[in-house]
This record gives C-alpha cells, structure tokens and sequence, in this order.
C-alpha cells in the first residue's frame, strides 16, 4: 500500500515539474511547436502531448497557426495565453503606492499609483493600498479576467515565508501581517518580498534577456539594499533578510547610521548621503540631475566622490560573489547615470581581475522594476508549481 501512494506521489512530482518546465520555457522563447518542447525538455512527445493538453484546457496555453514560405498545412505553435489570468503587484514606497495588473506574459495592463506622506498614518496608507488592489481586481473581473494573486514589494525587513513586513525602517512601520491581511480579505494568494528582491526578480524575468544567472540589484534611495539572484534563484539568507548591503561597513570613522552603528555603505552612498555632502535641506533629485547636466562643480564633486564610494561597495560584492551583472535602480535611479562612469572605473581598479572578467554595471533602463517584480512572485509561484491552479481551472 505504502508503495502504491508514493508512487502516486512520484508521478505528482514528475508531472508538476515537467508542466513547470513547459511554461518555463514558453515564457523564454515566446512560442514553440510541441515537438521541439519535447526535443528541447527531453520528454516524450506523448508526455509533453498530455501536458500541454492540459494547460490548453486550463486556459494557460493557446494554440497559434502559422505558415512556412511555400505551401503545405498551416502548423501550430504554442505560447502563453495572455489571457491565462492576470497578477496584481503592489509597492509600498516612502512617498507612493504603486499597483498594476501584468498578465501572463508579464505585460502590464493595468497601472495606478497615489502619493502618500509621512504625515499619514499607518493604516490610513494601508487603506490607500487595499482601495487600488480592489481597483485592480474590479477592472479585471470587468475585463473577464482571472486574478491569479497579489505580490507585494516592501522597503525594509520582509519576512517573506510568513508573509510579514517585520521592519520598515523609512515608513517606521513593524511586525504588519500582509499575507494574513491580504488573504482574509482578498481571498487570494499573497506573496510579500523586500523591494530590492522584486527589483531583482522583475529585471531579471523580463528585463534581462541575457539571462544573468548571478545578480545584484541595487536599490538605492534613502536606503539601501541589494536583491541577490544567484544561480538564477532569489537568495534570502537564514531568517529572510539577506541583501542588506546599505549596512555593510564601508568606514572604520564613518558617519553615524540609523542602524545604530557608524559607517555604513549607506552614509555614504543614498539620498541622505548626497543631502548630506551637497548641503541639501530639501533635496529634489531632478533639480540635482539638472545641475549634473549642467556641468555644476560641486555637485559633480560630490557625486564623483560618492560614485567612488559605491564602487568600493560594488568591488566587495563581486569578489564575494563572481557577479556577472549588477544593476543600479531605485529613487536615485535620475542621478545614478552621472555615476556610473566613475563607478565602473573604481570596480575596474578594486575588483580581483578574475571574478570582475565580463562582468557589467547598468543602471536600470526603468522604474518599475520593483513593482513589476512583485507581480512576478504571483507569476513564478504558478511558474513553479501550476499543478493546483491547472486543477481548479479545468
Ligand atoms: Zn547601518
């Protein structure tokens, strides 16, 4: 008996890991014909057959006709449905809330954000939140469309396993229940993350047609922190909160942090850091790119000096980690152009040679990587695991 349900099991497992595959490689390649699936995945055509019948049924795949030059019967092709459902990610910043709607194939459909302030209090922002992902749904439920769940990115400690912000350290927010929340009263799935581990995931699902397989995103604002994909896979660390690189200690006699400690990578590269060494009350990042492309001296001063800063940052993490691509985002994302000259040159000069060999430094080519990002938490979930979603759709 004992042999019979593992083999069951077994059979669960191979099927919801070859259906994982098949969509996988779909999202890659955009479309394919069933044999090539096959040949490409090594199954059989008739296992590849039955999956792909299924996920034609649940509405996960369509079918596409296409003609060789010449004569002959029209063949058909395989690719996403676009209509397969749509995913909702949502982003809690310091001063906005971003939601949108992205479908199958990562497009998105749906966008709208609301400015928020520290004056407002914390459930008064979570209200704001909760009234755009009800917008969201009702435009898809009057699209006809299916919500697949909501992804949420957060500045901050996630504690992305129970689905809590444990610490938001610019909103001063701690220990709010996302998941459970959200769940109860969305009655979908919720998928919680740090921003800087979106950011990561967005660019690296959609942005990055290269595919880097060892990433650091580095999202930069009044915080810090780094979203690490490594071996093509999100790293979190024991306890979650891998990826705080705005703490690493950067000055043995730095500037006092608001982690308590002093010198920091963060006092010296940031928002608060350029404030700091412009002799900024107010800081306006578009005046400061303005006077960046006006060839102002002081400023360019300061942000030579702090593109140096972040180069020797950047030198310790692709010797610890042989990254083969980092990318430059966040609310400094306006600034960070005029900084990356410089930067690459320090990475040049501080890097071992042999883990910095191929290695390139961009600055984001976006600014929704982080929210976009949350939304590809609902898609990879299906990605990973469609078997459930497969069953409930048929
Ligand atoms: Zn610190």
């Amino acid at each position: 008996m004992q042999r019979v349900v593992d083999k069951k099991a077994d059979q669960v497992t191979v099927r919801r890991l070859n259906m994982s595959a098949i969509l996988r490689l779909l999202r890659e390649r955009g479309t394919l014909a069933r044999a090539d699936l096959a040949k490409e995945l090594g199954m059989t055509r008739n296992t590849a057959s039955n999956i792909v019948t299924d996920l034609l049924q649940a509405g996960l795949v369509i079918e596409t006709e296409f003609r060789r030059a010449g004569a002959g019967r029209p063949g058909l092709l395989l690719e996403l449905a676009p209509n397969g459902g749509f995913a909702i990610g949502a982003e809690i910043d310091v001063n906005r809330i971003i939601v949108i709607a992205a479908d199958f194939n990562g497009k998105i459909l749906w966008e709208q954000s609301t400015a928020i302030s520290p004056a407002q209090s914390k459930d008064e922002c979570i209200q704001l939140a909760e009234q755009l992902v009800q917008d969201a749904l009702n435009w898809g439920g009057a699209e006809g469309l299916k919500p697949l769940g909501i992804g949420l990115g957060l500045a901050g400690l996630v504690d992305s396993e129970n689905g809590t912000l444990t610490y938001a350290p610019t909103l001063k927010w701690t220990n709010v229940p996302f998941k459970a929340m959200w769940e109860e009263r969305f009655g979908l799935q919720v998928y919680l993350d740090n921003e800087a581990n979106t950011s990561a995931l967005g660019y690296h699902t959609y942005a990055d047609r290269s595919k880097a397989r060892n990433l650091a995103y580095l999202s930069i604002g009044v915080g810090m922190a780094a979203g690490l994909m490594l071996e093509a896979h999100l790293f979190h660390g024991s306890n979650g909160f891998a990826g705080q690189a705005g703490h690493m200690k950067i000055r043995t006699d730095g500037e006092a942090c608001s982690c308590g400690d002093q010198g920091c990578w963060v006092t010296e590269v940031g928002i608060a850091a350029l404030a700091r060494k412009a002799k900024l009350e107010n800081i306006d990042l578009n005046t400061v790119a303005r006077a960046l492309r006006d060839g102002d001296a002081t400023m360019m001063q300061v942000v030579d000096e702090m593109a140096e800063m972040l180069g020797l940052g950047i030198a310790n993490l692709v010797n610890l980690f042989n990254l083969d691509t980092v990318v430059l985002g966040g609310a400094m994302r306006t600034v960070l152009p005029f900084m990356l000259e410089k930067t690459r040159s320090v990475v040049d000069q501080r890097a071992l040679k042999q883990p910095r060999e191929n290695m390139r430094i961009k600055v984001a080519g976006r600014d929704n990587d982080s929210v976009f990002g949350a939304a590809c938490l609902v898609l990879d979930s299906i990605m990973n695991d469609p078997v459930p979603l497969v069953r409930s759709l048929i």
